[in-house]
């Protein structure tokens, strides 16, 4: 297992998708264990903390007439609704300090899945030297699927953090890891 405290070089940044309640047993999305990668992520978000490492979270952010919800077409029941319980950040992740949030899924017009979708984040990274991201959150076969290949796609190096990360499903979760591997992300068991 990989040791957060050794791990990380000074042109890094720690991206933590969605851990939000809604992708939590007992939300409105719930994805099997999600809360589980609270304990796993601490310690990443703690050592990149001590290591000024900047963290970023992102959240899911809907309004309520969202694109994704099949009530408007779209594939999801109704989850993460701006200023809710469901769309808060889990309790017990660690916000650091230096915590930046990054909010998608806003648009009444379509889904944003991945965090670099017109967030402006790649361009931020790239302004700070950020040149490696290391990445963990929820879904695996969803938001972080997207977030890794758009990170490739960008021309950042990334490391999946895969215990930090729970799939919608098995064969979802199994299919995504393939797919990063051929986009050029490295898995971390
Ligand atoms: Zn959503």
């Amino acid at each position: 297992m990989a040791d957060p405290k050794e791990m990380f070089r000074p042109d890094d940044a720690l991206l933590v998708v969605d851990v939000q309640n809604d992708f939590c047993p007992g939300g409105a999305l719930p994805i099997e264990q999600g809360d589980e990668v609270v304990a796993a992520l601490n310690p990443w978000i703690d050592a990149a903390q001590k290591q000024r490492i900047p963290v970023f979270l992102t959240r899911d952010w809907h309004p309520t007439g969202h694109p994704s919800f099949a009530a408007n077409g779209g594939s999801w029941p109704v989850h993460c609704l701006q200023d809710t319980y469901g769309a808060d950040l889990h309790s017990g992740l660690l916000i650091p300090k230096n915590v930046e949030i990054v909010t998608k899924g806003t648009r009444f017009d379509q889904d944003q899945l991945s965090v670099f979708d017109q967030t402006g984040l790649a361009e931020k990274l790239r302004a700070d030297g950020i040149r490696r991201l290391w990445v963990g959150g929820l879904a695996l076969d969803v938001c972080v699927l997207a977030t890794v290949l758009d990170g490739c796609r960008e021309g950042f190096e990334v490391r999946l953090l895969l215990s930090g990360c729970r799939p919608v499903t098995e064969e979802g979760g199994r299919e995504s890891l393939e797919k990063m591997r051929q986009a050029g992300a490295v898995i971390i068991e």
